[in-house]
């Protein structure tokens, strides 16, 4: 068979990408190579740097070459849209696509970002069934995270953003979703005017740095309320979550939902249920 496992890259393996820029800091080779390693799999996955103005030559290139799909990351996400011959729900919604099928038919664009998020919640033990969210940021990653959220069954979501008119565009995009009460606030007092939130996700980039101030407020972050942060920091927490641990407080970390935003990615190209703990160990 050939299989990149036992040391061989066959003239039947099929490649993977990551496409980005730049893309070098990335784990996701490791992660997916893992896991075909680890299953015996006939697929190899590679970080492949695109400039945003060969962005459309790259992606013409990819599918004349055949590949299975590719990952999108920064600064791609969102010019990937007109690219792609078809959408799921959650990349229409949000204007941004992570991952990309590559079919005889034409590319389909994926977002598998707010589905890994739900994926991290269930395995914390949060339950998003009828809960309050508070979702802190209005791009791309919020709204996929919306999205997917709203399809689990959230109650009700105040998306709170800097720039308020960007909250207030998500929330018209987001009627058609079916969550049963969607409101917008500034990023001030949130204390005040989001007081019963139990659910609070970090989709802005705040935490990246370790001098960026905290997404909510230091007395924000109790016990009464679960926290989720899309930021990862290879090999160290972010000011949100280190608080949240310190005080007990429920939190979903940034590397669990990039675990399984690569989970959803992984299964909709092989079509068969990846090797999870691989996965989870090639990137811890
Ligand atoms: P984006 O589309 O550029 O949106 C960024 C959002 O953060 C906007 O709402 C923006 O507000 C807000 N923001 C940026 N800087 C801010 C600041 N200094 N203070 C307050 N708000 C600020 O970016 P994105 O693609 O959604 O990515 C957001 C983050 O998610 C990135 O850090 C990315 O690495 C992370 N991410 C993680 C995963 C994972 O698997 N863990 C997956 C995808 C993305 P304005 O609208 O006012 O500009």
């Amino acid at each position: 068979m050939g299989s990149v496992s036992r040391g061989r890259i066959s003239g039947k393996t099929r490649l993977l990408a990551l496409i980005g820029h730049p893309v070098g800091h990335s784990l996701s080779p490791a992660m997916h190579n893992a896991a075909f390693v680890a299953d015996d799999l006939d697929f190899v996955y590679v970080c492949l740097d695109v400039d945003p103005d060969e962005l459309p030559a790259a992606v013409r290139g990819l599918q004349a070459l055949k590949l299975r799909g590719f990952n999108v990351t920064m600064p791609h996400k969102r010019a990937m849209v007109p690219l792609v011959d078809e959408l799921d729900e959650e990349a229409r919604i949000s204007g941004a696509v992570n991952t990309v099928v590559i079919e005889d038919s034409g590319l389909r664009g994926c977002n598998t970002d707010g589905g890994g998020m739900v994926m991290a919640c269930q395995e914390a033990g949060i339950e998003l069934s009828g809960k309050s969210v508070l979702l802190l940021g209005a791009g791309g990653t919020a709204a996929a995270i919306a999205v997917a959220f709203g399809n689990a069954g959230v109650g009700e979501l105040h998306i709170a953003n800097r720039t308020v008119e960007r909250a207030t565009h998500l929330r018209d995009k987001l009627y058609e979703t079916g969550i049963k009460r969607l409101a917008v606030h500034s990023l001030d007092a949130l204390e005040e005017t989001v007081p019963d939130a139990e659910i609070v996700i970090n989709a802005t980039p705040l935490g990246m740095k370790e001098e960026d101030p905290m997404p909510v407020s230091a007395g924000y972050v109790q016990k009464s309320r679960a926290f989720c942060d899309v930021v990862y920091r290879p090999g160290t927490k972010t000011p949100l979550v280190r608080l949240a641990h310190e005080r007990g407080v429920p939190v979903v970390a940034g590397d669990r939902m990039l675990l399984y935003q690569g989970v959803l990615a992984q299964k909709l190209w092989t079509g068969r249920e990846p090797n999870v703990k691989a996965m989870d160990r090639a990137i811890s």
